[in-house]
């Protein structure tokens, strides 16, 4: 095969029937595409992680698998003819119904990705349907047995090497004459056991592939023409960008733009694969292609936004010429598993970010981490907060780059700033009340 394209469709993508006729339509559009990747259908994963988070009655877990089964059932109804499909889901809401009765199972991690993955096994059963159903040679592909993982559950780290020869082994020979349909998001571990690699991870998922199997392109298909300069949902001025860095776009991921997964643009580099954003919805309006190198290289490229931040801050005496405290701190976080973002240095204190979105099964910060911390420190924690980065290149190679930025800000509280470590972005953060108009007024004063 000369090209091939991985084509990635995100959960509102997926939504309904409708929705997956327009994806379908796309598929079918390009001989190039041979491998398409899933996620759950719209909704379908926040209703899982509900369900495998909470202490729930046995009502409400009823309930919440009614609400997953009549999204899924109401795709199914739209087939010409579901007979044989309806039969494979029906065991695919069974198992979901027996894993989320299952209380002692969900107390671990594993067995939370194993009711996490249920949304992408469902999707991509049905997307196979839809696509089939318009004359495509579609067949469903478990990625479990492609994407392996480290056994780290909730955020599974990929195995490079064994992703590589495996789906060279199981997918390559398939692709001259099938359309192999296959779930983001999931992944198994050396003990074959279901793995997930964290919320969004579906666009990872098709980045993965595409290195392993040499693919020229990745398609990222989502609700919104492109990357844009914010996100389009905080201020109607956002604009699309036809072309962005393979760098500015992870920048941009990194620091909140939920449109990529933070490390989607790690396989695209290292292969140095073409990465286009647009819509599932309107093929036609084009969308983002990312690089390696683009045309230009500006001061501002984009601002984003990311929530649910907390601020921790460490504070002992002892720190005054004491070597080893830092490094204690981050060994209990670390211990934790608990990953920090910014961190910034006074005399006696450290203040650190870490991200607590309320949907993520990632570890927070909790009662047990501050107690091992006030062990050798003062602790204080502060919820409430957003990070707001402006993403750019070589800020530091000419004065008055940042006075803009400043001066987009000068009405607005900034409890940490964080610049230096490298010339590519620029952090803040900022009450979440107050995010959005900082957004809006750096938009304004570097975009408009
Ligand atoms: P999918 O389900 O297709 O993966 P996501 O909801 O994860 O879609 O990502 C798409 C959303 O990302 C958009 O609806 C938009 O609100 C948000 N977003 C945040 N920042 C940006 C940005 N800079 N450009 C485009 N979209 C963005
Ligand atoms: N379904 C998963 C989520 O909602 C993965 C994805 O959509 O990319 O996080
Ligand atoms: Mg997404």
């Amino acid at each position: 095969m000369n090209m091939l394209n991985i084509a990635k469709f995100g959960g509102t993508s997926v939504a309904n029937f409708a929705a997956m006729q327009n994806c379908a339509r796309i598929v079918m559009a390009n001989d190039a595409t041979r491998v398409v990747v899933v996620s759950a259908s719209a909704g379908v994963t926040n209703y899982l992680v509900e369900l495998a988070n909470d202490d729930l009655t046995e009502s409400q877990i009823d309930m919440l698998v009614k609400q997953i089964e009549k999204i899924e059932l109401a795709i199914l109804e739209q087939l010409s003819d579901p007979a044989e499909t309806r039969i494979e889901l029906q065991c695919l809401l069974s198992e979901l119904s027996e894993l989320a009765h299952n209380k002692v199972d969900l107390l671990s991690a594993e067995g939370k990705d194993g009711l996490l993955s249920m949304g992408e096994r469902m999707s991509s059963l049905l997307f196979t349907a839809v696509l089939k159903q318009l004359g495509s040679p579609a067949v469903n592909f478990d990625a479990r047995r492609v994407i392996k993982t480290d056994s780290q559950f909730g955020q599974g780290t990929p195995d490079i090497s064994a992703i590589e020869q495996q789906a060279q082994l199981l997918m390559t020979p398939a692709l001259a004459e099938q359309v192999l349909v296959t779930q983001g998001f999931i992944g198994s571990d050396a003990n074959n056991k279901t793995t997930t690699l964290g919320r969004g991870g579906s666009d990872y998922t098709a980045a993965l592939l595409a290195e392993a199997l040499d693919a020229q392109t990745c398609e990222i298909w989502t609700d919104v023409i492109g990357v844009y300069t914010t996100d389009p949902r905080i201020t109607d001025k956002a604009r699309p960008l036809p072309e962005l860095s393979f760098d500015e776009a992870a920048e941009m991921a990194t620091f909140g733009a939920k449109v990529l997964h933070p490390a989607t643009m790690v396989p695209a580099l290292r292969k140095n694969i073409r990465v286009f954003v647009g819509s599932s919805r309107e093929p036609e309006k084009g969308g983002t292609w990312i690089a390696k190198d683009c045309g230009d290289e500006p001061y501002y490229r984009a601002v984003t936004r990311r929530k649910d931040q907390v601020m921790v801050t460490v504070k002992t005496p002892s720190m005054l010429y004491a070597p080893g405290f830092l490094s204690q701190v981050f060994g209990i976080i670390a211990k934790h598993n608990i990953s920090v973002d910014l961190v910034t240095t006074s005399e006696i204190s450290v203040s650190l970010t870490i991200d607590n979105p309320p949907n993520s099964v990632r570890n927070k910060i909790n009662q047990k981490t501050i107690e091992d911390l006030r062990q050798i420190c003062e602790v204080t924690v502060e919820e409430g907060y957003d990070l707001v980065t402006v993403v750019g290149n070589n800020m530091h190679s000419q004065a008055g780059v940042s006075s803009r930025i400043f001066n987009a800000l000068q009405n607005h509280n900034l409890r940490m700033i964080c610049y230096g470590a490298n010339p590519h972005n620029m952090s803040f953060l900022v009450n979440e009340n107050n995010s959005s108009q900082v957004v809006t007024d750096l938009h304004q004063e570097l975009f408009e």
